[in-house]
C-alpha cells in the first residue's frame, strides 16, 4: 500500500492544489492530513474542502484549535494570533463544526498519526532533535509515526546509528510543510510511504508562490506572512 501523509497545509491553496495534483500521478492508495489546515494562509475554506474531499483522515492541528477557539491563541506569536484572529473570522460556519470534529491522532494497523508528538499530543510539543524524538518512541506502538507541526522535514530512528528506512526499526518521521515550509526550501513538502517495498520518499515541489503570497496581503493579513514563504522560514 502506498500512502502519502500533507501536514501544515495553512490555507495555502496554491500549495495544495500543486501537492494532490502530484499525488494524483503516484498512485496513492490513501492520503492522510495530519493538521494545520489553516492558519498563516488566505484561503482557510477553500482549502478545508479540499481536504474533505481528498483525504482518508484528518487531524486536528494548533492553528486549526486555535482558529476556532481564539483563547489557544494567546500562546502564540504575534503573526500567528493575527492570523487565528482573521481565520476565526472568515471560517463558515460548518467548517468551524468540521474543525471541531478533528481528532488528535490517528492509528491504523501499520501506522500511528499525530499532528505534533505521540507523547501529549493536545500539548503541542515539537520535536525537532533525536532527544526529542527519543521521548516519543514509548508512546506509540506501531513501527512508524507521522508528525508535522515543526515544518521541518526529518526521519529519526529509535536506532540512532542510521537514518535509513529499515524492516524491523521503528521511526518518526516528520513529512514537513505544505503550506509554509521552514527549513531554509521554500518548495511544498510531504512524504509518501510504500509499505510493500517500505521506503519513505519526501517530496518537494515548486508551487505558485506569488499568488499564494498575493492572496495574504489583499487579505490584510501581516505582510511578514507573505514574505516567509519565499525564504522557507
Ligand atoms: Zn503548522
Amino acid at each position: 500500500m502506498r500512502v502519502a501523509i500533507i501536514s501544515d497545509i495553512h490555507a495555502n491553496l496554491e500549495a495544495l492544489d500543486k501537492a494532490l495534483e502530484i499525488i494524483a500521478q503516484k498512485n496513492i492508495d490513501e492520503l492522510i492530513c495530519l493538521g494545520d489546515l489553516v492558519g498563516y494562509g488566505a484561503s482557510p475554506n477553500e482549502c478545508i474542502d479540499l481536504v474533505k474531499r481528498h483525504t482518508n483522515g484528518v487531524l486536528l492541528g494548533n492553528h486549526d484549535q486555535a482558529a476556532i477557539d481564539l483563547k489557544q491563541a494567546d500562546y502564540f506569536n504575534t503573526y500567528a494570533r493575527q492570523a487565528a484572529y482573521w481565520t476565526n473570522a472568515a471560517l463558515t460556519e460548518e467548517h468551524t463544526q468540521y474543525l471541531r470534529s478533528l481528532p488528535y491522532t490517528h492509528v491504523d494497523t501499520e501506522f500511528t498519526f499525530v499532528h505534533s508528538s505521540p507523547y501529549e499530543p493536545e500539548e503541542w510539543h515539537y520535536v525537532f532533535t533525536i532527544r526529542d524524538a527519543s521521548q516519543n518512541f514509548g508512546h506509540f506502538k506501531t513501527a512508524v509515526c507521522f508528525i508535522g507541526h515543526s515544518h521541518v522535514p526529518g526521519i529519526f530512528c529509535e536506532d540512532q546509528r542510521t537514518k535509513e528506512i529499515k524492516k524491523g526499526l521503528r521511526y518518526l518521521i516528520n513529512v514537513g510543510s505544505i503550506g509554509q515550509p521552514r527549513d531554509g526550501d521554500w518548495r511544498l513538502s510531504f512524504g509518501i510511504f510504500d509499505s510493500d517495498s517500505w521506503s519513505f520518499e519526501t517530496v518537494r515541489s515548486e508551487y505558485d508562490v506569488d499568488s499564494a503570497a498575493d492572496k495574504i496581503v489583499q487579505a490584510g493579513l501581516p505582510r511578514f506572512l507573505a514574505e516567509r514563504l519565499y525564504n522557507g522560514v
